[in-house]
């Protein structure tokens, strides 16, 4: 390079995001200031990562100790941090055995890998077909944008691989028609988040578990969004009564440190032998001190449950607030994933709630999402709802 380039360093990036003129640079519990020292209460968590809110002490004190001692070796080596974090996501669900990555797209990838492998090495019955919903969505590498039930993910990255069906939710007709003997796993969202927080019934959530039993066929839940206390349980299926056979976790497992899991029954185990799979920073040292100290706040302070609390409080608040504002057609959703669902396009009123030092992201073009810390207090949500009320009143 002779010469000095002078770019900003946005047009360095290659433009994947739309983003927002905001440079946020500090972080502290539910609130977050930019490089002007505006401060914002955030609602985002940055897409439900921050489940503990910004910067909280307990996970700091283990990432911190555990930068003074080591940070990376191979998983050739026993690592103790990994078999802890692993044990505390099984002692505290269905699940048997956890497989680490550092996203949830891989977390996804390596659901899809385990249900084919199972059942074309362990089953030897050659299935590799993954049923998933319109309106998911499972993350943005090939199979997963696949496995996604939006067109908009999709575009320009043609050929994507095969063996993926995609279906109506909420149709079991549908879903009974589809499945066949090549059928390897049924995979999905218990509250479809990216898609427009849409809960998904319990009533079909129990059908599609009796099917997947009655035909040999995996179901895989995708917690990523919904998991870490963020519904108000500690991993969605516990409202559904349900044992997934594979679930996947990323985005809240690591309170912003990169990390994901796939968590497995034990009849999957023999699936993932040695050398089937792996990852080089899966599970590292640094990351799973980040997961224990995460899921031990979130278990040991009963943070799930909180999140139900604030979640039931924010959700009426909303309802009792907006009832007459024409634009709101609903408010919905489980624990602190809150979705308002509006008559038009939300783009406008969330840079004006930017402008008021509100955070809240879209689902969609039409639904508004609230994703606060599940230490979010009261007079927080109050001052939210506030914010919101206002712009959605003025809203047509
Ligand atoms: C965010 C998300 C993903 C993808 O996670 P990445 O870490 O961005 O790869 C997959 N599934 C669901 C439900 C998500 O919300």
């Amino acid at each position: 390079m002779s010469e000095m380039k002078t770019v900003s360093a946005t047009e360095s990036l290659l433009p994947t995001y739309a983003r927002y003129p905001i440079a946020l640079v500090k972080g502290e519990g539910s609130w977050l200031w930019d490089d002007k020292g505006n401060k914002y209460l955030d609602f985002m968590s940055g897409i439900a990562v921050t489940n503990l809110g910004h910067a909280p002490q307990r996970v700091k004190e283990a990432l911190v100790q555990q930068l003074d001692q080591l940070w990376h070796v191979s998983n050739l080596f026993q690592i103790p941090n990994q078999a802890e974090a692993a044990k505390l996501l099984t002692d505290n669900s269905c699940g048997d055995a956890v497989f680490f990555c550092n996203s949830g797209a891989e977390a996804n990838e390596a659901a899809i890998k385990l249900a084919r492998r199972y059942h074309q090495l362990v089953k030897g019955n050659g299935r590799y077909e993954i049923i998933t919903f319109h309106q998911s969505f499972h993350g943005r590498t090939l199979a997963t944008l696949t496995a996604t039930g939006q067109a908009k993910v999709k575009e320009g990255f043609a050929p994507l691989p095969e063996g993926f069906t995609h279906l109506p939710l909420h149709d079991f007709a549908a879903l009974e028609a589809a499945v066949s003997d090549k059928t390897a796993a049924i995979m999905m969202e218990l509250v479809q988040g990216e898609g427009g927080v849409n809960p998904v019934d319990p009533a079909y959530v129990q059908q599609v578990k009796a099917l997947c039993e009655r035909n040999g066929i995996l179901l895989i839940i995708d917690e990523i969004q919904t998991g870490m206390g963020r519904t108000g349980k500690l991993f969605a299926h516990e409202h559904y009564g349900i044992e997934p056979d594979i679930f996947t976790l990323a985005k809240g497992l690591g309170s912003g440190f990169p990390v994901g899991a796939m968590v497995a029954k034990e009849e999957l185990r023999e699936a993932f032998s040695a050398g089937s799979h792996g990852s080089t920073f899966g599970g590292t040292p640094i990351s799973t001190a980040v997961v224990k100290a995460t899921v031990e706040t979130i278990v040991g302070e009963g943070l799930s449950q909180r999140a139900a609390e604030q979640g039931e409080y924010l959700v009426s608040q909303l309802r009792e607030k907006l009832a007459d504002a024409p634009f709101v057609q609903e408010v919905r959703g489980l624990g602190l994933l809150v979705g308002i669902q509006c008559a038009g396009p939300v783009a406008g009123l969330l840079t004006e709630a930017q402008k008021r030092g509100l955070l809240v992201i879209s689902a969609g073009p039409e639904v508004v999402r609230l994703l606060p810390n599940l230490l979010v207090t009261r007079e927080e949500i109050d001052v939210a709802v506030a914010i919101l009320e206002e712009l959605l009143k003025a809203s047509n």
